[in-house]
C-alpha cells in the first residue's frame, strides 16, 4: 500500500539543499536519531530512521502503550493485538466511515484500509482483478480475529442497502454462520492460544459485477488431526467436544449413553472456559444462531459421541454408535491381517499396536468428517458460477512454528510459511521495481533476502528432504532415524540452509528460515508421512450402517496399508505440497495485501507489550519490509521540491553530506552505496550500517 507523502517544506535551491543538507549534520547529530516521545505518532514503520529492529520494536511499543494497534509498514499492516476487546474500533459506523471516504488511506492505519483498499480494487481501473488478502503471524497473534473481521466489513459492505434482496441476505448470514461452526470443529484450546486454529483456511468471497457478496467458498489445509487422540500437557481436544458434553440435555445423555464428565480422561481440562463463554452458551449459540447446526447435528453426534466412547474405551457404545458390529470392531482394533500372496495370517496386536489403531481410527473418522463439514459448508454457501465474477480471499495459516520439539507438522506449517514469504518477497520487489522507474533509478542494484535455497532444500528435486522422506515411505522399510540422517547428510550437505548439531544425541536437522533457525526431530517423521491406516478399520467403517459414515468411506479413496502395493502411496507431504502450490497459483493470480499479526506479549495478557518476547520472527522481517526499498531521505530533509529533479547535482550535494560525515573519507559510490532520484535518496543497507555506527560513536 502506498502512503500518501507527508507535507514537508519544500527545499527551492540547490544551494538552499546544500545547507539544509549540512545543517542537519553539523547543527546537532542528534537529528539522525529518532524522535521518541514522538514514536507513537510515526504510523508507517518506514518513518522510523533508522529502521533497526530496536526503533521498530520501540515504536511499536509505543503505539501500543497509546493504544493505537495498526501501524503500516510500507505496504504492510501490522496489527498488534490488544488481548481485550476494544469495540469502538470495529462498530459498523467505523466501517461506512472508512468505505463511504474518498480517500481511506489518510485515515489512521486500520484494517478497514486494507479491506476498503481490496474491495475498490477488486473492479480494477482496467479490468476486474481478484484480490488477497494474506494475515500472517504466530499463533494468538490475531489471525483469525483479523479474517473474521474482515468478513463482517464485507458482509456490511458489499450488500445492497435494499434489503429486498433475499438471496443476498441469507449469503451473508451463512458466511459468517461457517466460522463458529468450524471453529467448533477446527479449534482447540492450546498453550498458546485459548481458540487456536488446528487447520489452515483460504475463503473466497465471491462478488457479482455490482460488488455485491453473493457466495463464498472455503479451502482448508492440514487439520492437526492426532489432537482428537493425543494433546500436548495442558492443552485440549477440539472445542466441539466439550461443547457437546456441556450442551447436552439430560434426555440426551440419556439417548446417546453419554457417561459422566469424570469417564472423560480424553477430553482434558474440561473446565477452561473459552472467553468468557463456557462450552453450555457456545453450543447453545450453535444450536439457535448457526443455521447449520440442525443440518450437521448427525455428524457431531456420530463423529462426538463414537469417538469419546472409543477413546474412553467403551467398545460397545462405539459400535453401537457408529452402527458396526461389535466383533468386527473388536477384532479391527486387536488383531492384524497379513497378507502373503494370496494367503493371509491373523496375527494379534500387542497393546501398544492395539492404541495406535484405536487412535487410528479415531483420527480417520474425524479427519473424514471435517473435509465432510467443510463441503457441506461450501455446498451451502458457493453461489452459482454465472452470479459471480470476482473475489477477495482471506488465507488464515498457521504461522512460523518453532517448539522444543519441532517434526513434521512444523515442518509442513514452515514449509507454507516460506512460501507465503517467497510470494510476498517477489510482490515487493515488483512494487518497488515500479517506484524506481518513476524515481528514474536503474533496477539492477537491489539485492534482497531470497529464501529459495531453504525451498530448495525443503521441496527441490533431484534431492530435498520431502523427496527423501516420500522415497523412504516408498520403500516401506522400518523407518531408522539415524540412517535417515546419515542420508540427509549424504544428500543435502551442499545445500546452505541444512546444519547438524554433531553433538545431539537424537538425529535431528536444522534449517535455517527465513524467520529462525529450527531443529527437527527425525524421529517419528517417516511414519507421519506414511500416516498409515490399517486396511481394517477402512473395511469396517465400509460396513457401517450409518448412511453418512458409510458413505465418507464407501469409495475407499483414502490410502490404505492394503492397497499399498497396487497404487501409489500419497504421503502428508505431498499432498499438502500440492494443495499449497494451489493455493500459490491462485495467489499469485490476485494482487495481494499483507497483513501481520503480533502478539505482544507470551500470555495473552491484555495491553501488555513485552519487546523481548514479542515479535521474535517478526520484527525481523517487519525491519526489512520497512527497509526494503532502502531508505528514502534523511529525515528533516526534503528531497521532494519539484526543482530537485536534477539527479546529478542532487548527487554531488549527497556526496557533499557523506563527507562531511565521513570526514572526507567518503565510502566509494563505485560501490553503489548512493542512489538520487527524482525525488528521493537511496541508501543501500551497508552505508546506512555505517551511518548508524558512526552516529553511535558521535552520541
Ligand atoms: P491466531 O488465529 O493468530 O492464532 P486469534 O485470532 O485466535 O489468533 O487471536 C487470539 C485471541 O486474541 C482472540 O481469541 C481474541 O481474544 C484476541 N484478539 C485478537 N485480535 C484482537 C483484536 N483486534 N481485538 C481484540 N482482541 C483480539
Ligand atoms: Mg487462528
Amino acid at each position: 500500500m502506498r502512503r500518501p507523502q507527508e507535507k514537508e517544506p519544500e527545499v527551492r535551491t540547490t544551494q538552499d539543499l546544500r545547507k539544509s543538507l549540512n545543517d542537519s549534520l553539523e547543527g546537532d547529530i542528534r537529528d539522525f536519531l529518532i524522535n521518541e516521545a514522538e514514536l507513537h505518532t510515526y504510523d508507517d514503520l518506514t518513518k522510523v530512521n533508522p529502521v533497526t529492529p530496536s526503533t521498530v520494536l520501540k515504536c511499536l511499543q509505543a503505539r501500543y502503550s497509546a493504544k493505537v494497534f495498526y501501524t503500516h509498514a510500507g505496504c504492510t499492516l501490522v496489527a498488534l493485538n490488544p488481548f481485550q476487546p476494544i469495540p469502538h474500533l470495529y462498530s459498523l459506523d467505523v466501517m461506512r466511515e472508512y468505505h463511504s471516504a474518498p480517500q481511506p488511506q489518510e485515515f489512521k492505519p486500520h484494517i478497514f484500509i486494507v479491506a476498503e483498499e481490496a474491495y475498490r480494487n477488486v473492479q480494477g481501473q482496467v479490468e476486474p482483478m481478484n484480490q488477497s488478502l494474506v494475515v500472517s503471524g504466530e499463533s494468538g497473534a490475531g489471525k483469525t480475529w483479523t479474517s473474521r473481521c474482515l468478513m463482517k466489513y464485507y458482509a456490511t459492505v458489499a450488500t445492497s442497502s435494499q434489503k429486498c434482496q433475499d438471496t443476498v441476505e441469507k449469503i451473508e448470514r451463512r458466511v459468517l454462520d461457517s466460522n463458529p461452526v468450524m471453529e467448533a470443529f477446527g479449534n482447540a484450546c492450546t498453550l498458546r492460544n485459548s481458540n487456536s486454529s488446528r487447520f489452515g483456511k483460504y475463503i473466497q468471497l465471491q462478488l457479482n459485477g455490482s460488488q455485491l457478496l453473493v457466495g463464498a467458498s472455503v479451502q482448508t489445509y492440514l487439520l492437526e488431526k492426532t489432537r482428537v487422540a493425543f494433546q500436548a500437557p495442558n492443552e485440549r481436544n477440539f472445542h466441539i467436544f466439550y461443547q457437546m458434553m456441556k450442551g447436552a440435555t439430560e434426555k440426551q445423555r440419556l439417548e446417546w449413553m453419554l457417561p459422566l464428565e469424570q469417564d472423560f480422561a480424553w477430553l482434558p481440562h474440561a473446565e477452561k472456559t473459552l472467553e468468557g463463554k463456557d462450552c453450555t452458551s457456545r453450543i447453545c449459540i450453535l444450536k439457535h444462531e448457526s443455521q447449520f447446526y440442525e443440518e450437521f447435528e448427525e455428524l457431531v453426534l456420530i463423529t462426538v459421541l463414537s469417538l469419546s466412547m472409543l477413546c474412553a474405551g467403551f467398545l460397545q457404545k462405539t459400535a453401537y454408535l457408529l452402527q458396526v458390529p461389535l466383533d468386527e470392531l473388536q477384532s479391527c482394533l486387536t488383531v492384524r491381517t497379513l497378507r502373503a500372496g494370496k494367503q493371509s495370517v491373523l496375527k494379534p496386536c500387542t497393546q501398544s499396536e492395539c492404541g495406535v489403531r484405536r487412535d487410528c481410527l479415531a483420527k480417520v473418522i474425524y479427519a473424514q468428517l471435517f473435509d465432510w463439514l467443510v463441503t457441506f459448508i461450501n455446498n451451502s454457501m458457493c453461489a452459482d458460477n454465472p452470479t459471480w465474477c470476482n473475489f477477495i480471499g482471506l488465507l488464515d495459516v498457521y504461522g512460523f512454528e518453532c517448539f522444543l520439539l519441532n517434526n513434521l507438522e512444523q515442518l509442513c506449517i514452515n514449509y507454507a510459511n516460506e512460501k507465503l514469504q517467497q510470494h510476498f518477497v517477489a510482490h515487493y520487489l515488483k512494487a518497488q521495481q515500479e517506484e524506481y522507474v518513476t524515481e528514474g533509478l536503474q533496477w539492477s542494484f537491489i539485492r534482497y533476502q531470497d529464501n529459495q535455497g531453504c525451498l530448495d532444500l525443503i521441496e527441490g528435486s533431484p534431492s530435498s528432504i520431502f523427496s527423501l522422506l516420500n522415497e523412504e515411505c516408498r520403500l516401506n522399510r522400518a523407518s531408522d532415524a539415524k540412517q535417515f540422517r546419515v542420508r540427509l547428510q549424504k544428500e543435502l550437505s551442499d545445500n546452505a540452509s541444512i546444519s547438524w548439531d554433531k553433538l545431539s544425541k537424537e538425529p535431528h536437522f536444522t534449517v535455517a528460515h527465513y524467520a529462525d533457525k529450527v531443529s527437527y526431530q527425525i524421529e517419528g517423521m517417516m511414519e507421519k508421512n506414511k500416516d498409515p491406516v490399517p486396511p481394517e478399520i477402512i473395511s469396517l467403517l465400509q460396513k457401517s450402517q450409518d448412511s453418512l459414515l458409510h458413505s465418507l468411506f464407501a469409495d475407499g479413496d483414502r490410502e490404505s496399508e492394503g492397497s499399498r502395493g497396487h497404487s501409489k502411496v500419497v504421503t502428508v507431504v505431498s499432498k499438502f505440497k500440492n494443495s499449497l502450490e494451489s493455493l500459490m497459483k491462485i495467489l499469485h493470480s490476485t494482487t495481494p495485501h499483507y497483513t501481520r499479526c503480533i502478539k505482544p506479549n507470551p500470555d495473552c495478557r491484555p495491553l501488555t507489550f513485552k519487546k523481548e518476547e514479542s515479535c521474535r520472527f517478526i520484527v525481523h522481517g517487519l525491519v526489512s519490509e520497512s527497509r526494503f526499498g532502502l531508505r528514502s531521505g534523511y529525515p528533516h530533509l526534503s528531497l521532494t521540491g519539484p526543482e530537485m529533479s536534477d539527479q546529478a547535482v542532487l548527487g554531488s550535494a549527497v556526496e557533499d553530506v557523506l563527507n562531511v560525515v565521513f570526514k572526507r573519507r567518503a565510502p566509494n559510490n563505485n560501490n553503489n552505496m548512493v542512489h538520487c532520484g527524482r525525488t528521493k535518496v537511496f541508501l543501500t543497507h551497508s552505508l546506512l550500517e555505517m551511518l548508524e555506527e558512526h552516529r553511535n560513536r558521535v552520541r
